[in-house]
């Protein structure tokens, strides 16, 4: 039977198996999907021991996203400019090819809600591996601006140097960011620590969309702050996760599962 793992340091957490295990089943795909806890100085070894043994495909997670990068033979457009993959694949010569699904996830749990990123006024808040990730894929939907603030703001200075050749991407500092926005992600890992980056309300009206992209059961302290701000539709970032996980499926299955009814049984849970 394929063999599918996920990867990562610590990975008791991930839901990644269930995910695809209702994709597979959903989909009448005969697989397996694990989880492999690499030591945090062995990833490399481990990937090759897996697609030695004949697995089919891995996902990657923190803290081993850049690494499996770097140990890509081949890398998708997207992945490439992300600098950080999430999945990984043998071609037919046998090379390691890496994607970064992580950035499309997030375009499309957006969609689902009925929201277009064309002609919109988007901001994003924290300049770390996963919104490194997003910005090509939101760029490529046409969006008018798109203004990356971070707490250190010479990596936002960065990432805008990198993609503005590709959209009008600019950075900001925390507290002077010119709002408001049609669009506000918190790409920050700010709310795992129940922390709010320094952003100033003027970046909310009561018709600018808001995404955290981690998720919490009762809901992100990010999320929960912009509602008290008067946001009205706000999201958090399980469907992302959904939603990656679904194009690193497309990738090794060529078949698209249905995410909306995982996201449902996920928030049942
Ligand atoms: P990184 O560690 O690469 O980056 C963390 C970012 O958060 C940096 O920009 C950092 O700023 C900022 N930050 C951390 N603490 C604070 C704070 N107290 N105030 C302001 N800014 C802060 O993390 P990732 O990019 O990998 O992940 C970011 C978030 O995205 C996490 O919450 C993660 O769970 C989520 N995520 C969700 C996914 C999904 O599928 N839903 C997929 C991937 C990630 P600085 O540069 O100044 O340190």
């Amino acid at each position: 039977m394929d063999q599918y793992a996920v990867v990562g340091n610590p990975i008791s957490h991930s839901k990644s198996p269930l995910i695809h295990a209702e994709f597979a089943k959903e989909m009448h795909q005969e697989l397996t999907y694990s989880k492999i806890e690499a030591p945090l100085n062995g990833f490399t070894s481990r990937v090759r021991e897996f697609f030695e043994q004949g697995g089919k495909g891995l996902n990657v997670t923190v803290p081993f996203k850049e690494e499996a990068w770097s140990l890509c033979q081949s890398l998708s457009d997207r992945g490439q400019l992300a600098g950080a993959v999430n999945t990984l694949y043998l071609n037919s010569d046998g090379q390691i090819c890496g994607d970064n699904t992580d950035g499309v996830g997030l375009v499309n749990d957006l969609k689902q809600t009925g929201f277009s990123f064309a002609g919109k006024k988007i901001l994003i808040i924290g300049a770390g591996g996963a919104v490194r990730g997003v910005i090509q894929p939101i760029l490529n939907e046409m969006p008018t601006s798109l203004t990356i603030t971070n707490r250190t703001k010479a990596k936002a200075d960065s990432l805008a140097e990198v993609f503005s050749e590709h959209g009008l991407v600019v950075s900001e500092e925390m507290g002077c960011v010119n709002g408001p926005f049609d669009l506000v992600i918190n790409g920050t890992s700010a709310s795992l620590a129940g922390a709010l980056p320094a952003i100033s309300s003027d970046v909310f009206t009561p018709s600018t969309v808001v995404y955290d992209m981690m998720y919490a059961k009762e809901g992100t302290v990010f999320n929960r702050w912009a509602a008290q701000q008067g946001a009205a539709e706000i999201y958090d970032g399980l469907g992302m996760l959904v939603e990656q996980a679904a194009e690193a499926f497309y990738i090794w299955r060529r078949c698209r599962p249905n995410t909306q009814r995982v996201v449902k049984l996920l928030r049942d849970a």
